[in-house]
């Protein structure tokens, strides 16, 4: 059931995409029902389901291969939600609650992040060569990559001031500024799923306009989907809420991805870490407790290097324990 589609209304100009996430969803959620020993709010780990959803379908439609991070850094209750998409369609998330912090059980995503309009939004785009550069096993299919045309090179930031009171309407703001496309979306997250709807009007270039036209499908297609409730969103697959909102409309579907979980942690880049850390530091962390543990906050996968690990660590500069891999 994950599951991600776009298409295209060309009559109206307008594109579209859809995203259902249960189990690469639920894989994130139940790694988020706990923070720092004491449950999550569920309003904390649906916010992130939502952001989810939106990363996975502003990815979808990047022009260049590479990864986006979507991050609301908040000053409230939570000081982070982080989403990272790569470009084979999967995703890893994560939230960062600050310590203490109280979180109502019905707490907006305002609430929990704008304290003092100080919440920031951000969206940054990796072009796999810097990626690849960044990251140490990043060779799988480079050829192929390097054969296709990538129109970003460098990694690229935009940043705004929190505006909004929900995931989708900070998304459409996001995008009015940096890409002065008119964009709506769509968002809902339980503990079971995750749903994405967005819907965006391409520029109306004159000579480029189909003989048929429509002027008034932008209109139409966004207040069908302003129809759309959130049991639906979160119950039913994506075909059929397609069928359900559009089945008047003259819709080409364009592609389909089928979104997946993944971290892209590993034993030697939680190496690479300690080394930067330097030996003497690592050393005394062993003395104190006999090893290191180092806990993905993404995937809570625990990596631990005891003083023989440590040892072959510095040791060996060239040599890693295994070879390097890429989700
Ligand atoms: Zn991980």
């Amino acid at each position: 059931m994950d599951s991600l589609i776009r298409f295209m209304f060309d009559r109206y100009q307008v594109r579209g995409q859809i995203v259902r996430l249960e189990h690469a969803w639920t894989e994130v959620a139940r790694r988020h029902l706990r923070h720092d020993g004491r449950d999550l709010a569920p309003t904390v780990r649906y916010r992130l389901g939502e952001m989810s959803s939106a990363g996975l379908l502003l990815a979808a439609s990047l022009k260049f291969d590479g990864g986006l991070v979507m991050q609301i850094q908040g000053a409230g209750p939570v000081a982070l939600f982080v989403v990272e998409c790569e470009s084979n369609g999967t995703y890893r998330a994560t939230v960062k609650l600050r310590p203490d912090a109280h979180v109502p059980h019905d707490a907006s995503l305002a609430d929990l992040v704008n304290q003092d309009d100080k919440g920031r939004f951000a969206v940054t785009l990796v072009p796999d060569r810097a990626h690849d550069a960044k990251d140490a096993g990043g060779t799988a299919g480079r050829g192929k990559r390097a054969a296709r045309r990538t129109a970003l090179t460098v990694p690229y930031q935009g940043i705004v001031p929190f505006e909004g009171d929900t995931v989708a309407e900070v998304l459409e703001r996001y995008m009015e500024r940096s890409e002065q496309i008119p964009t709506r979306l769509w968002l809902a997250a339980d503990d079971h799923a995750a749903f994405g709807l967005l819907l965006q009007r391409m520029p109306q270039q004159g000579g480029n306009l189909p003989a048929d036209f429509d002027d008034d499908g932008w209109r139409r297609v966004t207040t069908l989907a302003q129809t759309l409730t959130r049991e639906e969103m979160l119950q039913l697959p994506v075909e059929a809420i397609l069928k359900r909102l559009f089945w008047e409309c003259p819709m080409t579907p364009l592609e389909r991805r089928r979104p997946a979980f993944a971290c892209t942690c590993s034993r030697d880049k939680v190496g690479a870490m300690l080394k930067m850390l330097g030996q003497s530091e690592v050393d005394s962390i062993l003395a104190e407790r006999g090893e290191v543990a180092v806990t993905c906050e993404f995937c809570n996968n625990d990596y631990r290097f005891d003083a023989v690990d440590s040892a072959q660590l510095f040791a060996s500069e060239l040599s890693p324990r295994t070879p390097p891999s890429r989700h």
